[in-house]
């Protein structure tokens, strides 16, 4: 689900970016250089579609009902969903709904592979366990240190640092 939300927020941005461009070539040829948008051209593409039309089948099996749990100088509500996938539905599309769908991602550690919610931009692996530990002291982590030493050193090197 995360995964489709995500190709239909991309899929929406190439929508919207072949239109402006196409705008764009036509206002460059047009002796007004202006350009209009009609309504009637904001339609979604194919893979736009074709992509919302899964998610929405997905979130058709989503059910889940308010109840009341507590009731002291306030009534105090909580959802209760008839299955799991009802409940990770749910926090997806309240993620989605805030913006914050891309800081949902799966953990780098191939063996993990948990999903997690990213508290900085670069962060790679999920906070439990030492996932993160674990892929340094492996052959593909080494490469990755490598790779950045390496890349870091000719920076600096460039810059007469060294
Ligand atoms: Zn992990």
């Amino acid at each position: 689900m995360v995964n489709d939300f995500n190709r239909l927020d991309q899929a929406k941005r190439d929508d919207d970016r072949r239109l402006i461009d196409r705008k764009f070539t036509e206002a460059m040829r047009s002796a007004s250089r202006k350009a209009t948008i009609h309504l009637s051209e904001l339609q979604p593409g194919r893979d736009y579609t074709n992509i919302a039309r899964r998610a929405d089948l997905l979130l058709s099996r989503c059910s889940m009902r308010p109840r009341l749990i507590s009731h002291g100088t306030t009534m105090e509500f909580a959802w209760r969903y008839s299955t799991p996938l009802s409940e990770g539905l749910h926090l997806v599309v309240a993620l989605a709904q805030m913006g914050l769908l891309g800081s949902i991602r799966t953990c780098a550690n191939e063996k993990c592979g948990a999903w997690f919610f990213k508290k900085f931009p670069q962060q790679k692996f999920c906070p439990k366990g030492n996932c993160e530990a674990e892929y340094r002291k492996s052959e593909q982590g080494k490469a990755h240190r490598r790779e950045i030493h390496r890349r870091r050193y000719g920076a600096r090197k460039n810059l007469g640092r060294v």
